[in-house]
């Protein structure tokens, strides 16, 4: 028996490096799940490996500025030199299907979306300590050494912002993170406050 309609909004968010994309990854691979990733618009340049539409929609300066305009994103916000923002119509088209939706985001981003949609849940992600996220981020190996310096001195103001989240979970390894977040989205889901009105309506009761 399903008691929500609407889809929930899941927020995952954390310092640069943590590995938000892979545990992320490692979330979708799980069974019994009905969670769709919300794949970023951004203006920075593809990787090797990555794929246009399915990681991100690459586009260029000028687009996403009108895009911005346009109020096609449900939020945005510039990351070492680039744009990353998220597509609003794709979300809501999801939410309203029931789907979880997750967004995959920096901090900036995560706190507009709160503020936008308060009932969406938002999770911090944070390494098990300082060092192993910044070997992390110089061993990436796909960026020049002033890149790498101004992601470790972001993450360094990022860290802060956990205190803005409802859930910060550690990262020590791929599969537990992955796990926790799951329990997390599953036990919000059953929250009282989001299908008490489904609840009350299939038994046929009004509220008290
Ligand atoms: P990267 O360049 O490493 O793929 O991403 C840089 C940062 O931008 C990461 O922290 C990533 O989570 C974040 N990011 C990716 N997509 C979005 C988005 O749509 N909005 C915001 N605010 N941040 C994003």
């Amino acid at each position: 028996m399903k008691l929500n309609d609407r889809g929930l909004l899941v927020v995952i968010s954390g310092p640069s490096g943590v590995g938000k994309g892979t545990v992320r990854k490692a979330l979708f691979n799980m069974p019994n799940h009905n969670l769709v990733y919300s794949v970023s618009m951004t203006t920075r340049k593809i990787r090797p490996g990555e794929v246009d539409g399915r990681d991100y929609y690459f586009v260029s300066k000028e687009e996403f500025e009108n895009r911005i305009k346009e109020g096609k994103f449900l939020e945005y916000a510039e990351f070492v030199g680039n744009y990353y923002g998220t597509p609003l119509d794709k979300v809501n088209e999801n939410l309203d299907r029931g789907n979880e939706v997750v967004l995959e985001i920096e901090v900036e981003g995560a706190q507009q979306v709160k503020k936008k949609m308060p009932n969406c849940v938002s999770i911090f992600l944070v390494p098990p300590g300082k060092q192993a996220l910044y070997d992390r981020l110089r061993h990436r190996g796909t960026e020049s050494e002033e890149i790498i310096e101004q992601r470790v001195q972001k993450a360094n103001r990022e860290f802060k912002k956990a205190k803005y989240y409802d859930y910060i979970v550690v990262n020590d390894e791929v599969n537990n993170a992955a796990d926790r977040i799951m329990a997390i989205i599953r036990a919000e889901h059953a929250k009282t406050e989001r299908s008490i009105h489904k609840y009350m309506e299939l038994i046929g009761e009004d509220e008290e």
